[in-house]
């Protein structure tokens, strides 16, 4: 190793080609002896939104206080006392000096937006409206409130909120301070698509109209790229450093990202790169039928809820994707799968074994996650479980921690293991992204892939971000109506005609990235997201 990692080589024994020159420097920030440091720092920017790409536990938190001027940074001496004056010297000249003197002279004020809005309820007891009305400094709440549809919501306590709402109303409590620098925690989580382009474009419009500065981590690698003008990679070993890389552009930043090597710095992140289908994958489907359903319809009591099915076939071994808006019937499918709901038309012949993660993961049982996911599967513990679930989740760290104490994204990461653990016929995973970081991500993705391939195992992952589709969907299944009154949802069909359907219903199309193949979101009215509108190809190039 190169003698940096404490424990093991967070690259997993790849060659480190050499050192970045910021870790022979002194760290901006340094806990104590031993304990985790921090080389370099983000540069906010006003009328700027920039980004920040990289796992938790490197850092964020960390610069952020910084910047914030919650926290004088100590330059490595953790036994020394720290001050603003010595801190200035050593950014001098940098890009950095001006943010600095005005933080010095207390005239930088700063709004946050946490990254576990589930914990907001414990913190305020209270209805939307008095949650809102408390940061409403720029008198915009009201126009928050109707622009991210929290209307419904307004006079519901705030513990009765799903996590889709949470978030909602934690953007637009941000949103409406008065602040000149202003720090989201990831503004994707449980929103659904149409949602995230919504918080993208509020965020932008506070930088563009009101000159404001915004940094946002984001692991939405569409809406980051929608989102930011610029981004600092951040990248090291979690837990024991972390280095934030000076500003790249936001494609060269998320292309160098997925290319696992960041080119200025020239340093490996990641042993392979991850890849996009440029062209839709081929139309035929060709393997043995898990099930052939009819058409369904379903619904909740009198002018409640309703949901029409169309017929299809799933076969096995295959990875359907599930898109669609929140409040849309996708569990209810599962539920009608799964038997624990009938049908009010259509009928179906079979029951399938369904092994399901729900949107939002719960746990009260104090228990320990080894104890948890051994009562789950006799093959816990074994080469091939642990190869096949515990690695690429990266369960081995936390296998003695207690449920209840997990974060959000190893609280996550256990879910998922729980659900592939079982034995079943069709795996249903609803929203696996959700608190996991990118890299987490990529892992959870290609778990859930093999685990289909090998075991002949059908999988249904209902998620919104795109990549984290592409990367795993076969075909797709497409959810459209009204949230909340009908749903619809189309058979299984391929990703071309399956994309076209789901992303013409939101009015956005994709170009793709010429080094990488990803998908990019197109801007409204851009030529080429009329050529493609006017051609009916949203998604793969024709
Ligand atoms: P991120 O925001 O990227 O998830 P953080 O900045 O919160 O990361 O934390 C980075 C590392 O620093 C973590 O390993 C965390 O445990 C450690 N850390 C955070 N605050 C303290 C502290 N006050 N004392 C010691 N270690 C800390
Ligand atoms: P999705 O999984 O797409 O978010 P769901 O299938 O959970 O959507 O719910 C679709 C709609 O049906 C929502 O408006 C939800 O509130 C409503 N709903 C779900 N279960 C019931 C129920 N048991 N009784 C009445 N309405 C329900
Ligand atoms: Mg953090």
């Amino acid at each position: 190793t190169c003698g940096i990692c404490v424990e093991k080589c967070p690259f997993d024994a790849i060659e480190i080609i050499n050192l970045p020159s910021e870790l022979t420097d002194d760290p901006v920030h340094r806990y104590g002896e031993n304990a985790f440091a921090l080389y370099g720092l983000p540069v906010p920017e006003s009328g700027t939104v920039t980004g920040l790409l990289g796992p938790n536990g490197i850092g964020k938190s960390t610069a952020v206080h910084a910047l914030a001027g919650e926290m004088v940074p100590n330059l490595g001496q953790y036994d020394a006392e720290p001050d603003w004056e010595t801190v200035l010297d050593r950014y001098r000249g940098t890009a950095l000096q001006n943010y600095l003197e005005r933080l010095m002279d207390d005239a930088v004020t700063v709004a946050r937006k946490p990254q576990y809005v589930d914990r907001i309820p414990d913190q305020f007891d209270g209805k939307t409206r008095e949650l809102l009305a408390g940061t409403d400094e720029r008198g915009v709440v009201d126009d928050l409130v109707d622009r991210l549809s929290i209307r419904p919501v307004i006079d519901q306590p705030i513990d009765t909120l799903s996590g889709g709402e949470l978030q909602r109303v934690a953007l637009a409590a941000t949103l409406a301070r008065d602040a000149d620098f202003y720090f989201l925690d990831e503004i994707t989580p449980y929103l659904d698509i149409g949602q995230r382009v919504t918080a993208a474009r509020l965020v932008r419009e506070l930088a563009d109209e009101e000159d404001r500065s915004m940094l946002v981590v984001e692991h939405d690698l569409a809406v980051l790229d929608l989102l930011a003008d610029r981004l600092h990679v951040a990248y090291g070993e979690p837990g024991a450093y972390g280095v934030i890389t000076d500003p790249k552009s936001v494609r060269n930043g998320i292309n160098e990202y997925l290319q696992g090597y960041l080119n200025n710095e020239n340093m490996r992140i990641r042993p392979n790169e991850i890849t996009f289908e440029e062209h839709a994958p081929r139309e035929s489907v060709t393997g043995t039928p898990l099930v052939e359903y009819p058409d369904l319809r379903k619904s909740y009591g009198e002018g409640e809820f309703s949901l029409d099915v169309e017929g299809g076939t799933i076969y096995k071994s295959e990875v359907l994707g599930v898109v669609g808006p929140n409040g849309i019937g996708k569990s209810t499918l599962a539920k009608l799968f799964a038997g624990s709901l009938e049908p009010d038309e259509g009928s179906l012949d079979f029951r399938l074994d369904i092994a399901y993660k729900p949107q939002y993961v719960e746990v009260d049982q104090p228990m320990r996650v080894d104890t948890f996911l051994s009562s789950i599967t006799d093959d816990f513990g074994t080469s091939f479980w642990n190869t096949e679930i515990a690695k690429p989740l990266q369960l081995e760290r936390i296998m003695e921690q207690q449920l209840t104490d997990l974060s959000g994204g190893e609280r996550q990461r256990v879910a998922i293991a729980a659900c592939l653990s079982k034995d079943a016929d069709l795996y249903l995973l609803d929203e696996p992204s959700a608190h996991l970081d990118v890299e987490q991500r990529v892992q959870a993705t290609s778990a859930i892939r093999r685990y289909a391939e090998n075991h002949d195992a059908t999988a249904m992952v209902i998620d919104h971000d795109i990549y984290m589709i592409d990367l795993l969907a076969d075909r797709l299944m497409v959810f459209d109506g009204e949230p909340a009154d009908h749903g619809h949802a189309s058979k299984p069909q391929d990703m071309r005609s399956g994309m076209n359907d789901f992303l013409a219903d939101l009015d956005i199309t994709f170009r793709r990235d010429e080094r990488t193949g990803r998908p990019r979101i197109n801007k409204p009215e851009s030529q080429l997201d009329r050529e493609q509108k006017r051609q009916g190809e949203y998604y793969y190039a024709p």
